[in-house]
């Protein structure tokens, strides 16, 4: 009897839902994934929630369905030791780990009153059921996120009043400075009040307060900056392990410093890139491969860190696209970003195929008998 290896994933967003989606297709591995929620969620059109709710049943997939023979655990790991992860009082035995549980954006005020974020589906759906009552909205953060919440908010509620606080002397400062020029030109003339250089520190009622001493009136708020990976169920594990801000520290096959069968993929990581969706399915198809090559006692293959093109949306109709030092900003952008989200989804949902498969390699004669002599 051939022993089934068992691989556990942390984490169905873009890099845990590639994985277990790709594993599952061998036989040799019985995969769970620990997943909070039924389903996966196209994360870059979530800011489209604030404004239209019902636009979640769009960019949801849900697991059962897209994931054949993966089992999905209901749940959120609580924590991890050498062998097992602990889902609530389930403890789950692993061959191999993968940890793929991205990041989060915790809201530094004490008083969190009206304050959202819109990391998530439902984070924003929040978001929306109090909208309608807010004649003024302050966005905290002009990265990514906070530049396309701000573009939701001007192009789909006019009338309401949007400011933007930036710590940085210009909006996506991590990206080319032509894309941050469109993000401004598109987001002024809509009357967002853009406040550079300054950061949100405290609140007192509807004021929220800048390290400056200024005060802006906002009867809600956006938070996007202060990205932090979500590792706190790992902490009494990963003693060493870790990073700065919280970051997984992987060597260059992607797994865990001083662990030969614990991977980790996606924004969760230390990996010197930007964090995108990209990048965190790009650490997928290298994890997939690290594991079937571990199982034949070959060396791991290197992930290379890299900057892709990137997307930016401005409300529907418009966008940014940004490659290195270059932009452009428009409609076809814009459509290009309908078109990713559209293609991802369909991906996903089985629609179409998944990316190349050459990178899964077959199983060999040597892979075969190692399984065999780990069988009971
Ligand atoms: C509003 C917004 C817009 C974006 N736009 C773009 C874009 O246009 N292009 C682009 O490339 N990137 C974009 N990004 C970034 C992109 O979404 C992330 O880089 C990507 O989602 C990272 O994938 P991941 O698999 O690492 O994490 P995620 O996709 O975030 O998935 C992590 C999953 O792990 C779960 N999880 C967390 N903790 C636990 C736990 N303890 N147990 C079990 N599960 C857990 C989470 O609930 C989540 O489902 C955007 C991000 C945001 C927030």
């Amino acid at each position: 009897m051939n022993k089934q290896c068992s691989v556990v994933v942390v984490g169905g967003g873009f890099c845990g839902t590639m994985v277990a989606s790709r594993l599952e297709r061998d036989s040799r591995f019985r995969v769970t994934l620990v997943t909070p929620r039924p389903h996966f969620e196209f994360t870059p059109s979530v800011p489209k929630l604030i404004a239209n709710p019902a636009y979640g049943r769009r960019i949801r997939v849900p697991f059962v369905g897209m994931l054949k023979r993966t089992h999905v655990c209901a749940g959120t790991a609580t924590n991890v030791d050498a062998d097992s992860v602990l889902v609530g009082d389930r403890r789950i035995p692993f061959d191999y780990l993968v940890m793929a549980t991205g990041c989060g954006y915790p809201v530094r005020l004490a008083d969190r009153r009206n304050v959202f974020t819109v990391h998530r589906g439902e984070d924003a759906e929040r978001m929306a059921e109090g909208l309608p009552g807010a004649a003024s909205v302050l966005v905290v953060g002009g990265g990514l996120v906070g530049v396309e919440v701000a573009a939701e908010l001007a192009t789909k509620s006019p009338g309401r009043r949007v400011s933007l606080v930036h710590p940085h002397d210009r909006l996506m400062d991590r990206h080319a400075k032509r894309a941050s020029h469109h993000a401004e030109r598109f987001l002024v003339p809509r009357g967002v009040t853009i406040v550079y250089g300054e950061r949100v520190v405290e609140r007192d009622g509807n004021r929220f307060l800048t390290d400056t001493g200024r005060a802006i009136q906002a009867d809600m708020a956006v938070w996007s900056t202060g990205v932090r990976p979500a590792t706190e169920f790992l902490e009494s594990f990963i003693t060493g392990g870790g990073s700065a801000r919280g970051a997984l520290a992987v060597d260059a096959g992607l797994r865990l410093v001083g662990h030969e069968n614990i991977f980790a993929g996606g924004d969760v990581t230390n990996v010197p890139e930007e964090k995108t969706a990209q990048n965190a399915q790009r650490h997928a198809r290298v994890i997939v491969r690290n594991i079937h090559r571990h199982l034949r006692g070959q060396p791991a293959v290197v992930y290379r860190p890299r900057t892709g093109p990137l997307v930016i949306s401005l409300g529907d109709a418009t966008g940014i696209l940004t490659f290195k030092d270059l932009a452009w900003g428009g409609r076809m952008p814009g459509a290009l970003k309908w078109a990713i989200e559209w293609m991802e989804l369909a991906r996903y949902g089985g629609i179409l195929p998944q990316p190349t498969l050459a990178d899964v390699p077959r199983q060999t004669p040597k892979e075969i008998r190692s399984v065999k002599s780990a069988s009971a």
